[in-house]
Formats: structure tokens, sequence, C-alpha cells
């Protein structure tokens, strides 16, 4: 029997919205009980206890946006490691993107992922491309990705993926269940960026990167989802505008033809 008590931290728990100091109490791995501060714990006197003061104590986060680099590039990160990595950092799941060498575009390169998860703890979920070998051209085996363990779609790092595609495959994404990450860049727009575009790149000569190559493209996935009827998400926000840009209140009316069948 192994006991640990994590004391003196503050507790986030959204499960059962407790938002305050407290005490947990953790046996055989599993949490038996929150206290609150100061309270009396049935702890043995061979407990463990940690001393979380100054610290969160939250639920296992989960990362949405990974790049472990295996398989390919081991040299740099394998998915053992990166999954450990994520552990000690408080992430106790993560989503790993497609863009490894050879590319998570089909069900044998996800099995050899979730065979390689099995070296840790953290849960490693894959994201596969949504074009093979992430070309921008032909949609993927979808579904022989879904039986072997895909939970998403993207084509994260690949910033020119063409609207006709995109339809495509948040199409067949759709029909599997699974969303689509979406990277938000139009290539056309950053080409040779290096830098905010703004009046410093200007001053210093170096070539901008404009926040609307970001928005464009946010827009453009949302449209396309809203026609579909389809689930899709940024995978990529960097700028607040971006963000903001995505909320604003949209048309009430249906656009997806499929929509407007059902509605009427
Ligand atoms: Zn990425």
């Amino acid at each position: 029997m192994s006991e640990l008590v994590i004391k003196g931290g503050h507790i986030i728990d959204p499960q059962t919205g407790w938002d305050k100091p407290g005490s947990l109490y953790i046996l055989d791995g599993r949490v038996k009980g929150l206290y609150p501060k100061n309270a009396k714990i049935p702890a043995s006197t061979r407990a463990q206890t940690l001393d979380a003061r100054d610290c969160w104590v939250v639920p296992g986060l989960l990362d949405m946006h990974v790049h472990l680099r295996e398989p390919g590039r081991e040299d740099e990160e394998t998915i053992r490691n990166g999954g450990q990595t994520a552990l000690m950092g408080g992430f106790s799941a993560v989503v790993c993107m497609p863009n490894t060498n050879p590319r998570i575009d089909n069900q044998e390169v996800v099995r050899f992922v979730r065979l390689q998860a099995e070296k840790t703890k953290c849960r490693v979920y894959p994201a596969g491309a949504i074009t093979k070998g992430m070309k921008g051209e032909e949609i993927t085996e979808m579904w022989d990705m879904v039986d072997a363990g895909v939970i998403a779609f993207t084509e994260d790092g690949n910033a020119s993926l063409p609207s006709g595609i995109l339809r495509n495959g948040m199409d067949y994404a759709k029909m599997t269940g699974r969303p689509i990450l979406s990277h938000c860049e139009d290539a056309s727009l950053i080409k040779g960026g290096l830098m905010n575009e703004g009046w410093i790149s200007s001053k210093l000569g170096i070539p901008g990167w404009p926040r609307i190559a970001e928005e464009i493209s946010i827009q453009r996935d949302i449209m396309l989802s809203e026609y579909l009827d389809a689930r899709c998400t940024s995978n990529t926000f960097r700028r607040r505008e971006a963000w903001r840009s995505s909320r604003q209140p949209r048309s009430a009316e249906p656009r997806s033809p499929a929509r407007s069948r059902r509605t009427t």
C-alpha cells in the first residue's frame, strides 16, 4: 500500500469545482479525497508527504500540439523521451503532430507511434496527416488511420494547403468523426518573413510576417467548416487579434447545403 499526501497547494479540480487551498490524499496511485486546509486526513503515519506550498495542484494537463521527432529524428527526441518530458512538466497527455519522417500518414506509422508510446506513462495521441506525405495533393486513408488510433487530422507545418484539398480533407475527416487541427498561415503572405511585420521590421529592413496571414487562413477555415458543418480548430494561434477575429459572432444563416436540407 502506498500513500501520498500533497499538502498546502492551491487545488483546482474542474470535476468537483474545487478551486481553493487544500490537501490531496492519494492511495495506491488513486485520488482518495480532497480536504480543506487544516482538515484531518485519514492517512497512516507511513504516508509520504509532499509540500506544495506556492504551487497549483491540478489534474494532468493535455498539450494539444507537440512535435515528437520519432520516427525519423530519434537523435533529437524519441516518443518515450518526449512523453517523459511532458510528464515532468505536468502534462499527462499529448497530441503529437504528423510531420515526422516518414509522415504519420498511414496506419503502419500510426501503429508504430502507439507502440512506442507504450514506453511512457504519458498518453500519446497521434494526429494523422490530411494528405499523403503532407504534399498537399492526395487525401490520406483516413478511416485506416482512425482504426489504428489517430484522434485528429492536421497538416501542421504545411502552410500552403489549397482550399479545395482542405475542403475534401475536412469532408472525409467529418465522416470519421475526427476534427481537423488547422495550420493557420497563408504561405503566400509569409514568404521570407522573419519577424512580425510593423514599423520595426521596416526600420530594420527585415522581411515582415503580417498578422493577416494568420487571420485570412483562420477565416477561410471557419468558412469551410461552417459550409461543411465539420469540426475544425486552429492549431497555431499566435496573435491575440487572430484569436479575437475567430471569436466574432458568425451569421445565424446556415451556409452549408447539408444544414439547409436538415433545417427545412
Ligand atoms: Zn507545430
